[in-house]
């Protein structure tokens, strides 16, 4: 279809992330013209656990991606406890430089266009011919009738909250989107752009300093991820360490690699000088002691950790546009505490697909609403526990001895299970 001289997309889906590449595969499988634009390129590292959930399993399994590694145990430690949690049923783990890549190859090979190293720069809505015209950090202009907005965690930079027709990026913030890139980066030690500042209380002895778990202006963390090689890691489990200042997940993602990933008190990274020292930090306490053997630097494989910033946690409020739907961390980003956001992106790129074909952005919206907000209240919950090592701790005693509590805890922190 032709719209003023520009190619018409039936839907352009702006992120090219597990959540867009799933409803670009879900749309075109609905005879929809997609069109993903996705500012990076494939393969590459991005900051995540790699741990995919059970739930997620069949789709990728549909689509020919097998995890290289399942997962049948989860143990946790806080302070002197731990719990070893077998899943109910097998998860998966694989490097997101693998599983972003294969998914994009199966959209290509479905018919839906994707274009590499195209960055959004800006939105425009012309409400009377109901069009979207998609402006790309080039300069170049694409259009569609509807708009997927999976563009992850920055998302809600591209369109500002309260915009209803013109919608442009607000150009003070619209710098923030490559400032939340994940590439290797080094965070200022004064909070960088993001004007964090070190909050420092007493220490839990009396003296020394406390660091805020919860980060500074607002919820905000510190993502950081490296792999290492595997050595005799077990590779059906994942280990997950959780201290007063962040918690840090480790588990296979194929033979002979290991994946550690963490979520750092943003305070406590910005009282050091650089970000390698926080996280020598982080690793250095004793009940690292576990897992500190695979972290030794000779064993990683990455120049250096990779590290991002991350927003505050939770579902997310939009206005309801006309054909602009939000997936995957765009439209809420569930803490990774429970091992469940890539899950959440692939299901939630499946169930904008009829929505998408019906142009009914305020029953996706709601639908989405409906469906995902108690595994969101009770993942925020989740997370809250784990700012509190000593109750957490407690509670993987309980959970020792009433081997339900830890299965309901993994169950009602996912979707249809
Ligand atoms: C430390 C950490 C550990 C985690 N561990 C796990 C885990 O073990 N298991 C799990 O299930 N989840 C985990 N998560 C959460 C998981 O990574 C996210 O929920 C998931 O990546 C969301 O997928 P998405 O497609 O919505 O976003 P993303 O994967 O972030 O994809 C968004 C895409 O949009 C692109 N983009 C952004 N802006 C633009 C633009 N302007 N123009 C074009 N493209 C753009 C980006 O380049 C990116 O490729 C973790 C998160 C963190 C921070």
């Amino acid at each position: 279809m032709e719209g003023g001289g520009l190619l018409m997309n039936d839907v352009i889906i702006i992120g090219g992330g597990i959540a867009g590449l799933s409803a670009a595969i879900h749309c075109r499988q609905r005879g929809l013209m997609v069109t993903v634009l996705e500012r990076g390129a494939y393969p590459a590292h991005k900051i995540c656990g790699e741990f995919l959930s059970p739930e997620c399993l069949p789709m990728l399994a549909a689509w020919g991606v097998i995890p290289s590694i399942a997962i049948t145990t989860v143990q946790l430690y806080a302070r002197h406890a731990a719990l070893t949690l077998p899943l109910p049923l097998p998860a998966g783990s694989m490097s997101r430089y693998v599983l972003d890549a294969s998914l994009a190859e199966v959209a290509r090979q479905s018919g839906v266009t994707l274009h590499t190293n195209a960055q959004v720069d800006a939105v425009t809505h012309d409400a009377q011919h109901n069009i979207y015209d998609v402006t790309l950090a080039d300069g170049s202009v694409m259009r569609a009738s509807s708009l997927v907005i999976g563009a992850g965690r920055v998302a809600q930079l591209l369109l500002p909250r309260g915009a209803t027709k013109a919608v442009r990026p607000d150009p003070s913030t619209h710098r923030a989107p490559s400032g939340w890139s994940e590439r290797l980066r080094t965070v200022r030690p004064d909070g960088g752009a993001a004007g964090l500042q070190p909050r420092v209380s007493r220490g839990p002895n009396g003296g020394g300093r406390r660091f805020e778990w919860r980060g500074t202006n607002g919820q905000q963390y510190v993502g950081i991820k490296a792999h290492f090689s595997a050595g005799s890691f077990p590779l059906d489990s994942v280990q997950f360490f959780i201290t007063d200042v962040g918690y840090l997940g480790i588990s296979a993602v194929d033979a002979t690699t290991v994946n550690v990933a963490a979520l750092l008190s943003a305070s406590f990274v910005h009282s050091y000088n650089n970000t390698d020292d926080a996280i020598d930090a982080f690793i250095s306490q004793p009940i690292m002691n576990r897992m500190r053997d695979y972290v030794q630097k000779e064993h990683c494989l990455f120049p250096q950790w990779l590290t991002c910033q991350v927003p505050a946690f939770g579902m997310r409020s939009y206005p309801v546009l006309k054909n602009i739907y939000y997936i995957g961390d765009a439209a809420g980003s569930i803490p990774p505490a429970t091992g469940d956001g890539l899950a959440l992106g692939l299901l939630t790129g499946a169930m904008v697909a009829p929505y998408v074909a019906a142009h009914d952005a305020q029953g996706f919206a709601h639908a989405w609403r409906q469906q995902f907000s108690s595994v969101f209240k009770n993942g925020m919950a989740l997370h809250r526990l784990y700012q509190y090592p000593a109750i957490t701790a407690l509670a993987l005693r309980a959970a020792g001895c009433v081997p339900a509590l830890s299965r309901a805890v993994f169950l009602k922190t996912r979707d249809t299970l």
